[in-house]
């Protein structure tokens, strides 16, 4: 069942590298056997089974775990950010959205905003968007020549690469929707007063976008699908199986750290009555 640590989704979801990804035939309505009725459970499950391994991270120190959410607009990032990262302790969870660059940031490389924002040990950062924006919205509006975002598929492996080297854990999750979907999440948007801020005229322009996006979304899944920085790929028009199957992949990964409370102090004896 859901939380019950047995890769099983981890397997299924994971994009094994060198394979190729066709997002238009993926079923984005896909629940790997689970179902409704028991999600509320299973999500529950799954959630204080992260917070149980989050603390136990921060405790320890040890290890850094970046966290890379992707995805279309209204593909559930804000959602998933909500419902999932909620089992962990805000102290040690810092969450990036990375916006537009600024006009220092566009003054360096691209890579230069998103390093500044890696987890430290014991930190599980999660990226809102990532560097990846550096080969999807740049490369279909064609913010740099294609020469500049053809390289950087093997430089975001690179540097992604030398992050694990030092001994970071990274874990990727494509949000997976279709367009229907994301008509009806803009539809909803703009009819609930309380989601209307959120939608922007743009975001129907970028609506139009739909075909180079999904080429952009293809190639950096099967180019930097890695077997030291994996993309999983999430069907997420569900929104329920999309917090569960994020929440079941993301505490899998934690476990297999094995995080574990530091030892007490030498001078700290076994018993110690306090006045
Ligand atoms: P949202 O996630 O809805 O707050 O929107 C953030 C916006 O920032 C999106 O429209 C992204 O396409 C845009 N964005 C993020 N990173 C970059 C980047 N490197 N270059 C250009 N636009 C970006
Ligand atoms: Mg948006």
């Amino acid at each position: 069942m859901g939380s019950s640590g047995t890769d099983r989704l981890r397997d299924e979801l994971r994009i094994r590298p060198g394979s190729r990804v066709h997002l238009g035939s993926f079923d984005v309505a896909a629940t790997h056997g689970h179902e409704r009725q028991d999600a509320d459970e299973e999500l529950a499950a799954g959630l204080e089974r992260l917070t149980g391994l989050q603390e136990r991270i921060w405790a320890e120190g040890k290890h850094p775990v970046l966290v890379v959410l992707q995805g279309i607009d209204a593909a559930g990032k804000d959602g998933t950010i909500k419902h999932v990262m909620t089992a962990l302790n805000p102290q040690g969870c810092p969450v990036t959205s990375f916006k537009a660059p600024t006009a220092p940031e566009l003054a360096h490389d691209y890579l230069w905003r998103a390093h500044q924002r890696v987890p430290g040990k014991g930190e599980i950062g999660i990226f809102n968007r990532s560097h990846y924006e550096d080969v999807l919205v740049v490369r279909v509006h064609q913010l740099v020549p294609e020469e500049r975002w053809k390289r950087r598929y093997d430089q975001i492996n690179a540097w992604e690469r030398m992050l694990v080297d030092e001994g970071t854990t990274i874990v990727k999750f494509f949000l997976a929707i279709d367009k229907d979907e994301q008509r009806r999440r803009f539809q909803e948007r703009l009819d609930d007063p309380t989601k209307r801020w959120k939608f922007r005229m743009s975001d129907l322009e970028e609506r139009k976008l739909w075909d180079a996006y999904r080429s952009a979304f293809e190639d950096a899944l099967e180019r930097c699908s890695t077997d030291w920085a994996p993309w999983y790929l999430i069907p997420a028009n569900r929104g329920w199986f999309r917090n569960m199957a994020v929440a079941e992949i993301l505490g899998d990964v934690l476990e297999e750290l094995d995080p574990q409370y530091p030892p007490v102090e030498a001078d700290v004896p076994k018993e110690l009555r306090l006045e």
